[in-house]
């Protein structure tokens, strides 16, 4: 017989999390807005499915775009699964066949970017490079509906902890199956949908660490209003969640959101801010951030290291050149030769 493969018990499932961000330095680095440097290699994305399309149409760019930020100095990558959703598919003509065989792509194209850039960087021999995880995207329920209720909260009166636990079923056992590090729950906008998430990991017996990103639109508060005490407080007492935090905020919220949330969990902070600047929902443009740039989001990010948060990257807007950027800084010239 040979090894047999333990299941991790409780402490070993958090202590992965931890050890890795201890390998890296005490601060891992997660990588930068997936979706605009698609666009920036020409992907078409103006759709609901978003980053998603591409996994049908462009796939060869997702790999491009992990390989950027791995090279960027990226210790954990997001697979571009944030919109994929199986009936978000299936309303695309998919079968639910073809859908999970997307899901499992999404992975498999983090995974082997991840692989080829290791076997790569360790050919040149001496490098300050980690071995990345990848962590699986798992958009809220509102990221499906592409109508801005994950920035609002409000899922109506019809959406219930049964209805959200069997929306996030069958795509965290597809995600799950297809082998990533971690999982990233991301732009998660209410207590409802923490708790669904918290009893599916328990109820589908989950293996691997996940963490659970809030949106904020006040800097204060869930986008439902409803306070993150009262947020962080359902998923306290789940040993399957090992990281918490905040992910497309603007950056200008963070330092007081990981003040906040290091005194509602001992759990690892996470925090990966959009670059500040704002869509124009009319003109269906990015405004131009008026005070962040790199050189900014970089400092910011040490405020953010220095106040508790050991999982920093960026999200919508941000660059393989932020991500560098973070990376020199978070891990103090380590990788200053590259
Ligand atoms: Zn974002």
């Amino acid at each position: 017989m040979g090894i047999v493969f333990q299941p991790q018990n409780d402490e070993n499932r958090a202590g992965l999390l931890e050890d890795f961000i201890e390998k890296a330095g005490g601060c891992a680095v997660i990588d930068g807005g997936f979706a605009t440097q698609l666009e920036r290699h020409g992907a078409f994305i103006n759709d609901p499915l978003w980053s998603a399309l591409c996994l049908i149409n462009s796939p060869h760019l997702i790999s491009k775009v992990h390989l950027e930020y791995l090279e960027a100095g990226a210790d954990v990558i997001v697979t571009s699964s944030y919109q994929a959703t199986l009936p978000g598919f299936l309303s695309r003509g998919l079968s639910l066949e073809q859908g999970e065989k997307l899901l499992e792509k999404s992975v498999k194209l983090a995974t082997g970017a991840r692989d080829l850039f290791w076997e790569s960087v360790n050919k040149m021999g001496d490098h300050a490079y980690n071995r990345a995880l990848v962590a699986a995207s798992i958009g809220s329920y509102g990221a499906y509906l592409a109508d801005g209720s994950e920035y609002s909260g409000y899922y109506g009166k019809d959406v219930d902890l049964n209805k959200l636990k069997d929306f996030h079923r069958r795509r965290l056992q597809v995600l799950v199956e297809s082998g990533p590090d971690l999982l990233a729950f991301e732009t998660i906008p209410n207590k409802l949908e923490t708790q669904a998430i918290a009893e599916l990991l328990e109820e589908e017996d989950v293996q691997i660490p996940s963490w659970i990103c809030f949106s904020s639109v006040d800097g204060v508060n869930a986008p439902s209003g409803e306070s993150f005490a009262d947020c962080i407080q359902v998923l306290n007492t789940s040993k399957r969640i090992a990281a918490v935090g905040i992910n497309c905020a603007p950056p200008q919220f963070v330092h007081t959101l990981v003040q906040k949330f290091k005194e509602l969990t001992g759990k690892v902070i996470v925090v990966y801010p959009n670059s500040g600047e704002t869509w124009d929902g009319v003109a269906k443009r990015w405004l131009p951030s008026k005070c962040f740039n790199d050189d900014k989001f970089k400092v910011l990010a040490t405020r953010w290291r220095d106040s508790g948060a050991k999982l920093i990257g960026g999200c919508c807007r941000t660059t393989p050149s932020t991500i560098r950027g973070l990376s020199k800084v978070l891990k103090q010239g380590s990788l200053a030769n590259n």
